[in-house]
Order: C-alpha cells, then structure tokens, then sequence
C-alpha cells in the first residue's frame, strides 16, 4: 500500500494532516563546509568506496547544499508523549531523509541528514544542528554499535561553515556556535509516535497502512507467517488465555516490538547507557537506540543518574527508570495499535508481559556473563549494585577489573580487594569489609565451575568493554573541533570501534573522569541542541 505523503515542499510550520511524510529539501546554507570524520563501517554496509569521501563536492552533497542525485528528499510526520505528556505532531523538525539506498546485499538503508534546514514540522525551532551536538551524535552512534546494541548509525559528520544561536549556557547568555551536520542510517526511522500521530486523529486507516507497511519491509518473517505454525502461548491466566500469534500479524508485530525493545534496554543497562530522553517519539519500531540529545554512560554508578537537565528533578528518565519506561512506551504502543483495532486487549496485554519476560532473561544473562558467574545470582548481582553505588564506584572500570581475580579460595583476607583497588578509592575501613565480604562470596561462586581463571578472565573482557564514549573524552573532541582540529573526532571514533580490546597506548582513554568534567555542559546537558 502507497503511504500517504503530503506533496508540497514547502517548509512553513503546520499541521499536517493525513500524511505519513511530506516532501521537503534541505535548506540549509553552507560556506565552505568541511568533512569532519566518517565511518569505515558504515561506508562499507553502504558500498560507498572510501575515495568517495575525498571529493571535493562531498561536504557539499553530505550537508544537503547540493541535491544527492536519485534522492527523494522528505521529513516523517510524527507525534509522542514527552515526559508523559501527550505532546501532539512533533515530526522530522530537522531531519530530512535523502532517501533509500539498496547495496550490493540488497539490503535498504535509509539515509538522513539531520540539522539540514526546516521543516514543516520544525515548529518553533530552526532546523539546524551544532557541532557540539553532531559529534556526540555521530561517536556515540558508532560507540553503541561497537558495544553490540542495535543503533541508528552515523555515516560522517560534516560543518556548515555558518553558525548557529543556542542558549543551553548557564549564564543566560545565547552563544553562536558553529553548524553541523550528521548523516544518520538505519534501515527505517519510524517511531512509536509515527502511529501515535494518525491514532490520535482518528485517522485508522494509515496507522493500518502505515503497520503493513513495517512489517512488509522490515518483518517480512512475520508477513510470511504460515498460519499452520504453532506459535500460540499460554498466559498462564485464566480463561480462555491462549493467544494465537499466528492468527494476527498485527499482534505477533506487536510482541516483536516489545521484545525487540526489551532486548535494547537490557543492554544499555548491561554498559551503563542512559539515554536520557525516552519519549516515545524517541522510540524505534525495530528496537534501534534512536536520537543522541543528552545521553550520558555512567561513571560512578548512581541508579538515579540523569544527564538531561530538563529531567531534573524527576528523573522519570534516569538510568534505573529505563526499563520501566521502555514498558510504559510498550504501553502506548499496544495501546494504539489497539485503538485503531489492529489487535486486541488481551494480545496488548500479551505484548506487554512478554516485555516484561524479555528484559528479565536477558539482563539476567548479561548480568551473569558481566561477573563470569556460572549461574545466575540475583543475591550476590544486587549486593554489588548496592555496593557500587554507596562506594560511587566506576560502573566500567570495575567490571574490567573483577576479570583479575582468581577463583581462589585461599586467597588470604588482607589480599582480597587487591585486584580492584584501582577503582576502590577513598573507602574506608568499614566499606573495605563489606567489600571483602561480597568478593569472599563471588570467589566461592566461581569455585563451583571448572572454567580457568583465563577462559573466565578472557570471556569476561569480551563483555565488559574497557572504551566507553564518556561525556569528557566527548567534550575534549568538541572543544578541539571548534578550533578546528578535528583529530579528536576521529582518534576517538577508532577507539571506540574496537571497546573490548585493550589497545595499548590508548590507556588514557579509559580513565576516570578529571574535575573538570563536573562542570555544567560536560555531564549534565539540555535538550536543546
Ligand atoms: P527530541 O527531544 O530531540 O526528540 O526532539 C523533539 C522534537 O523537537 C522533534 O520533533 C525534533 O525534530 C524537534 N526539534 C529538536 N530540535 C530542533 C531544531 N533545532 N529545529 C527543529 N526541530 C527541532
Ligand atoms: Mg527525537
Ligand atoms: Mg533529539
């Protein structure tokens, strides 16, 4: 079925209304824009040759100034809840899709320039993107892809040569910052909120079209479901609690969305990402990490952690709030579906339960693997949670550490936290013995397997990365980026591709965060950008 597009190209704020997307080129302008760093991988899950990247017309095609020949520009229509909130059309405000690119494996990669002008869903706002905020877009996509969790990617990043006006200083004072702009790719960018929108209006039919749509193009196994397949399940409730996947492909879609998206928290909660505005607009039908804004990694591990300013003081979006949120955006999801009668309460319901199973067995597996536990332990998992958190411990550092101790039951008392005073720091003599005591009862864990100390050690680094894309290496390649230096950009993009691997000489990127990390900007950051 044709999706239904609003035709004119014109960019002026306004409801629109009856369409999934509207045509809109990019409008942004340029004055001598300037490659920042691009993606090997990215280039190569595209067929794009590397010399492509040196020509001279690339900043220009790259920051939309010149048309990308074959494309079909255009911006999703899109609404969401924030913060909760309903929250109406919101849509592409500074996104602009080039269009679909198949490659060599036939395999369709939607490409998007996001900060390249206004659009009709720019509201109030002017289109655009910052360096500041394009890089961190840019390294953390790349950095979540080498982490093994499902992500938008980043093909390059590239500088308009025009500045932008922001006001996210906290002297009040707007500062002009220059513009940028990154090339996202993903197989689709349609949200939870790319139904909300026509739901909420009424209009049943596209979000019908617009489900048969997803699941043609991105869940084809489900298209092709055999009926004669058994893939009921039991509820386990009461009456008649059988729900038959196969007799609605919009429920067994629905069940697919809430786990994929089960599956992504779970891993961000393994590496300690916080995403910092999961709004359901903000949330992928195919369980991509979608919209860099305010994310931030731990450091010190803080349950409540939250980069994102505008979520102070409720936290609705820190770090241990992920995986309820991710349900509660299932729950808009279902919800919707439901409205337009795509699927019922109990296959709704269904969706969410199986959410809630999904997220369990596997935090529960990465949990165990993060501690090279032989079986999952819930007690000792949430006694050194517990622990890290009062002792403000480095989440990365110390899961990188714990490899070093031995399955030793011997080891004598005073000998116990030697492995991992790098990351024990500042405790005292109470602390140490709780410390003692949980690394007593993990040793006798680990005793219960005939794994090595090297199987375990090499199993364990292979899980636990040593490089996470912390907001100060982020700030350090802004701030040399804005002088022009853009070595940063890339240095820390090839180290942030290989996170698991110890890369000598490249220690200092694995250190804990200096002071002045702490200053407003660098770890706490607004949405605005
Ligand atoms: P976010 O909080 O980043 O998910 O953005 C929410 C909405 O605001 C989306 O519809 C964005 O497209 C829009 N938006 C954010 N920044 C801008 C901008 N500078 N210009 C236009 N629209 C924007
Ligand atoms: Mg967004
Ligand atoms: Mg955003």
């Amino acid at each position: 079925r044709e999706l239904p597009g609003d035709p004119r190209s014109d960019a002026i704020p306004r409801e629109v209304l009856n369409a999934c997307y509207t045509k809109v080129s990019p409008s942004v302008e340029v004055e001598d824009p300037q490659l920042v760093a691009w993606s090997q991988s990215v280039a190569d899950l595209l067929d794009i040759d590397p010399k492509e990247f040196e020509r001279p017309d690339f900043p220009y095609i790259f920051s939309g100034a010149t048309p990308l020949v074959g494309g079909m520009p255009y911006a999703q229509c899109y609404g969401g809840h924030q913060f909760g909130m309903w929250a109406g059309q919101l849509g592409d405000g500074r996104a602009i899709t080039l269009g679909e690119l198949l490659n060599s494996k036939s395999e369709r990669w939607e490409l998007q320039l996001k900060g390249a002008g206004k659009t009709p869903y720019s509201r109030f706002a002017d289109g655009l993107a910052v360096l500041r905020s394009s890089i961190r877009e840019f390294l953390c996509s790349e950095a979540i892809h080498s982490l093994r969790i499902p992500t938008t990617r980043a093909l390059c990043l590239v500088t308009t040569g025009k500045f932008v006006t922001r006001d996210m200083f906290y002297d009040g004072n707007p500062k002009d910052e220059p513009g940028a702009i990154v090339c996202r790719v993903a197989q689709s960018f349609l949200r939870f909120g790319s139904y909300q929108i026509h739901a909420s209006r009424g209009k049943f039919d596209i979000v019908h079209a617009l489900a048969d749509y997803a699941i043609r193009h991105h869940f084809p196994h489900i298209e092709n479901m055999s009926r004669s397949e058994s893939l009921s399940f039991n509820t386990g409730k009461e009456d008649d609690s059988i729900v038959d996947l196969t007799s609605n492909k919009y429920a067994a879609w629905t069940v697919e969305v809430a786990e994929l998206t089960a599956s992504l928290v779970a891993r961000w909660q393994g590496v300690g990402f916080t995403h910092g505005v999961l709004n359901t607009d903000n949330m992928s039908v195919l369980g991509l990490t979608i919209d860099y804004g305010p994310f931030g990694f731990l450091d010190a591990f803080d349950p409540s952690f939250t980069p994102n300013t505008t979520d102070l003081p409720g936290r609705r979006y820190c770090f241990a709030n992920q995986p309820d949120m991710g349900l509660w955006n299932i729950a808009q999801f279902a919800s919707t579906l439901s409205s337009a009668q795509l699927i019922n309460d109990k296959e709704a319901n269904y969706a969410m339960e199986r959410y809630g199973t999904k997220f369990m067995d596997e935090y529960q597996s990465i949990m165990t693997r993060k501690l090279g536990l032989p079986k999952y332990n819930k007690q000792l998992i949430s006694k050194l949670l517990n622990n890290m958190a009062v002792d403000k411990v480095d989440y990365t550092n110390f899961f990188r550490l714990l490899s070093n101790i031995k399955a030793d039951p011997s080891i004598p008392e005073d000998q116990l936290l030697v492995p991992l005073k790098a990351v024990l720091l500042d405790i005292g003599k109470e602390r140490k013995e709780a410390w003692a005591s949980w690394v007593k009862s993990y040793i006798d864990e680990l005793s219960s397997s005939d794994i090595s100390n090297e199987e375990r050690k090499a199993s364990m680094n292979s899980v636990n990365p040593k490089y996470i894309l912390r907001n100060y290496l982020c700030q350090s390649a802004i701030d040399a980026a804005e002088t022009g230096d853009f070595g940063e950009v890339q240095r820390l993009l090839k180290v942030m591709e290989r996170p698991y691997d110890d890369q000598p000489g490249m220690e200092k990127y694995a250190r804990l965060p200096p002071a002045w990390a702490y200053r407003p900007g660098v770890c706490m950051l607004s949405c605005s950008s």
